[in-house]
């Protein structure tokens, strides 16, 4: 028998949700921003952004660092001269990959990122990446995805990212399933996590799977030349909500996707794992026995946070697609009161637990006019808002309590350790306000 994960709403929550959709003007990132962490995590690999100067300082600016060392990341740009036709700029980019390669023998895995201007142009970058290919092959492979505003909100720029990886991945080798009896099929098994983590949290959830006897493999690995294997025996679990495309591509490959809340507080982090040890058959006992110290230190944590977190009235405006999960956590495990969660999309096969762990009635929007929903939102005078860097600074003078969105997707939130931290990051806020009023 498997451990019950205690859940303390009603069951169906907000399973049956209608939404309240709206499409008008969207205050969001593009996907080019994913190459923050991106760059980080995948240390071989380089992100050459084909785009205008303001794609250029939209990155650097949003890695909001000085970099000391040479960047994974750059831009070519296109100028005036492209823009008019005048150069071929299949030629020009050629002559920037070359010229990028000779300077940086250390990059195996090339992205060529495409951009709004790329797209005006019509620029065909799997072409100039299949081009690249070939010229450089077997040094650098060369992969190509879009991450333009026009297609893409932030947190997309990373789906589409992993998407193009996965057609690259090897093939898991398996026996004929014919061959194989029950058990032996199931020992075939592997686990993938997909999403990307930073390396901290990535450490101590396969060390918390290899405690249950699991090997796991992540997906994007630290290093191009660790590609996960994937292919009918592969179970993937997603870390991170955003990322439909992957996984449909993942499903394409034969992979099956586990069904789970997200790693995010103490219960998603639990049910996050009890997923994969239901799937892998690990006993309940040995399941506790790995998480139970890590679970009893985040509870203990959490308990301080929740002091200053009851009862808080806390809004969502849609950006990074973790709105649902982070809901879902403040209200169940930090006992904040829900005004409206926007999320850009509602992806309902994937937010299919989280959703059922909302209370019924949460107001649930989708997509985004941001005058009606800045409108429902002062009406609703919310003790916090989370919200784009662009909506914070104007809701801040209207005297409101503002959580930059970006930051809960460049901070390591998921796992354990992590619980109170993210918890930290609701309160902080209402910290400095208060100190502000005193
Ligand atoms: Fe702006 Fe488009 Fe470039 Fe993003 S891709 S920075 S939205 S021009």
């Amino acid at each position: 028998m498997s451990p019950v994960i205690p859940i303390k709403a009603a069951a169906s929550g907000c399973t049956d949700v209608v939404p309240l959709v709206q499409r008008g003007q969207r205050e969001v990132f593009c996907g080019l921003t994913g190459i923050i962490w991106l760059h980080r995590k995948i240390q071989d690999a380089f992100f050459l952004v084909v785009g205008s100067r303001t794609c250029a300082h939209l990155i650097q600016s949003a890695a909001g660092v000085m970099i000391f060392a040479e960047p994974r990341f750059g831009t070519a740009i296109i100028d005036e001269r492209d823009l008019a036709g005048l150069a071929d700029v299949h030629e020009e980019l050629d002559r920037v990959v070359s010229q990028l390669l000779t300077r940086r023998p250390d990059i195996r895995l090339l992205f060529l990122v495409g951009s709004c201007p790329s797209e005006v142009i019509k620029l065909d970058l799997s072409r100039a990446a299949e081009r690249q290919n070939r010229l450089h092959h077997p040094a650098v492979r060369v992969l190509n995805y879009s991450g333009s505003g026009i297609e893409t909100t932030f947190t997309q720029g990373e789906d589409a990212c992993l998407a193009a990886l996965v057609p690259t991945l090897p093939a898991a080798t398996s026996v004929a399933a014919a061959a194989l009896t029950h058990d032996a099929q199931a020992a075939e098994k592997s686990l993938l996590v997909v999403g990307t983590l930073a390396d901290v949290v990535e450490d101590q959830l396969r060390h918390l799977l290899q405690k249950m006897g699991l090997n796991v493999s992540f997906f994007p690995p630290r290093n191009s030349q660790a590609m996960p294997a994937v292919g009918p025996n592969t179970r993937f679990l997603l870390a991170q909500p955003f990322l439909a495309d992957t996984a449909r591509a993942l499903q394409s490959r034969g992979a099956k996707a586990l069904s789970a809340p997200f790693p995010l507080g103490v219960e998603g982090t639990t049910a996050w794992l009890q997923a994969a040890a239901t799937e892998f058959g690990v006993s309940p006992e040995r399941f506790e026995q790995a998480i139970a110290a890590p679970r009893q230190r985040a509870e203990k944590a959490l308990a301080v946070q929740r002091e200053m977190l009851q009862g808080q009235r806390i809004f969502f405006f849609p950006d990074s697609q973790l709105e649902i999960p982070l809901a879902r956590f403040v209200h169940r495990e930090l006992g904040m009161t829900l005004v409206e969660v926007g999320t850009p999309y509602l992806h309902r096969q994937h937010m299919a637990a989280e959703l059922a762990w909302l209370p019924a009635g949460t107001r649930i929007s989708e997509g985004q006019d941001v005058d009606l929903q800045l409108e429902r939102c002062l009406a609703d005078a919310p003790d916090m808002v989370v919200c784009g860097l662009g909506l914070a600074n104007p809701l801040e003078a209207q005297g409101l309590t503002t959580k930059w969105a970006i930051e809960l997707v460049f901070t390591p939130i998921q796992g354990y350790e992590q619980a109170a931290d993210l918890a930290g990051l609701f309160s902080r806020p209402l910290k400095r306000r208060l100190k502000l009023a005193a």
